[in-house]
């Protein structure tokens, strides 16, 4: 490709939006093109498990439309239009019916990750709904409000099913979670934190289903019937399955990239691919997979320098991540899968303080913190190692 080709970012997300933005700080003028399948409003994807507390349909939360943005850049932003395959060779992409094919100098995947869907069989598929972007946010808020919906049935209680478990009861709906795991956000929380979790939203008057799988959802009389495999059958105007992400792999793997749980990257955020980068939900970021905003834009700052010419690594501090449950805030730094130590919990009712000490040395490697605990987050957060150095 001639010297002048555009830097390509595919997907208008807080990656691709955030590196955007970073990138310009350092460079003004580089041709970019921003691509991405969806409408390309800028939004905050954390806010779509708030809408219903706040009353905001999609429109109230979209900040800036493409439009906007590209003036605002100094980018060219295609909207709904999906690229569906890279030539690593040649440095192109092509998009839609692949007639179209752009020259790149530098790429950036900026994919996301799409939602797991369990296996549910059914005549009431059409009733199961996933939240994952503003679009989908969308489609949910209309068909509550079609199907004059009384009573949500959430498939997972970790971090977005409950988030969406207290911002649909602050928004007036009854809901009844199921999760397979023994308490509320059962990956990352010990126990007795998930508990006061699962005791604060019960107050607010949740329903917890714990232990058995969604095997069917049926249409029923009125609104579907949920099946779950202890035999118990749950009734419910809607279904939201919010069981969890994975990184979008497909496109790269398609084009001979290496990828492996994401698109795998070095601390340059380079991928196997050369003039081939990958940030945010669909990275693999030396061994690290984290689908939270603060990586990311840790990895737009550090490429937005890398593409202006100073080669910069990706440093992660300790990142703790507040989860949106109002009725029990919760703040938690996971320790890292390898890290040998145990939980020290302090618990006052619904407020607790979890350590998890390295049984070596005494450090602190992680904590969950809940309710009044979450107070000590900024005391603890100093004395985490960094995730990357
Ligand atoms: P996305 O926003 O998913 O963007 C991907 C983009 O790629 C889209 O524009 C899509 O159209 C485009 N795309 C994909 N494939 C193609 C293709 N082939 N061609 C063209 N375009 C394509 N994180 C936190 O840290 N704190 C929170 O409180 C928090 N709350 C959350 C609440 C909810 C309900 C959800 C769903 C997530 C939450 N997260 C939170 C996670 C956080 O929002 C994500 O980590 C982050 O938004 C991911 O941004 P992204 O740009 O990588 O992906």
């Amino acid at each position: 490709p001639s010297a002048d080709a555009p830097i390509i970012i595919i997907g208008s997300g807080l990656a691709g939006y955030g590196l955007a933005r970073e990138l310009r700080k350092h460079d003004t003028d580089t041709p970019l093109i921003i691509i991405t399948a969806d409408d390309g409003r800028a939004y905050s994807k954390p806010m779509l498990s708030t809408g219903f507390t706040k009353n905001q349909d999609a429109d109230a939360l979209a900040q800036k439309d493409a439009g906007s943005i590209g003036e605002d850049l100094n980018a060219s932003v295609w909207t709904h239009t999906r690229v569906t395959a890279i030539d690593t060779v040649a440095q192109t992409v092509s998009t839609g019916d692949a007639q179209t094919q752009v020259h790149y100098k530098k790429l950036v995947l900026a994919l996301g990750a799409e939602v797991i869907r369990p296996p549910i069989g059914g005549d009431g598929q059409d009733y199961i709904y996933a939240v994952n972007d503003l679009l989908d946010y969308d489609d949910f808020r209309k068909a509550v409000a079609n199907n004059n919906a009384k009573k949500i049935c959430i498939i997972g209680g970790g971090l977005i099913g409950c988030e969406f478990t207290n911002d649909l009861i602050n928004g007036g709906l009854e809901v009844e979670t199921v999760d397979p795991l023994g308490y509320c956000l059962p990956t990352l929380l010990p126990e007795a934190a998930g508990k006061a979790v699962q005791a604060a939203l019960e107050e607010k008057g949740a329903t917890f289903h714990f232990g058995p799988l969604v095997t069917e959802v049926n249409k029923a009389d009125k609104g579907v019937a949920v099946t779950l495999n202890s035999g118990d059958t749950l009734s419910c105007d809607l279904v939201l399955s919010a069981v969890g992400v994975r990184p979008q792999t497909a496109l790269a793997k398609s084009a001979g990239i290496k990828v492996n749980r994401g698109i795998v990257t070095n601390r340059l955020l380079e991928t196997s691919a050369p003039n081939v980068y990958a940030m945010g939900d669909c990275a693999e970021v030396a061994g690290h997979v984290l689908v939270y905003v603060a990586p990311l834009m840790a990895q737009a700052r550090a490429l937005a320098k890398t593409l202006s010419g100073e080669a910069t690594e990706v440093s992660y501090p300790a990142m703790p991540v507040t989860i949106k449950t109002p009725a029990c805030p919760v703040c938690v730094a996971p320790p890292a899968a390898d890290a040998k130590g145990s939980w020290q919990v302090e618990q006052d009712g619904n407020n607790v303080v979890a350590r998890f000490v390295d049984t070596a040395t005494g450090d602190l490697l992680g904590f969950a913190l809940t309710g009044e605990g979450t107070k000590q987050k900024m005391a603890l957060q100093k004395q985490l190692p960094a995730i990357m150095p």
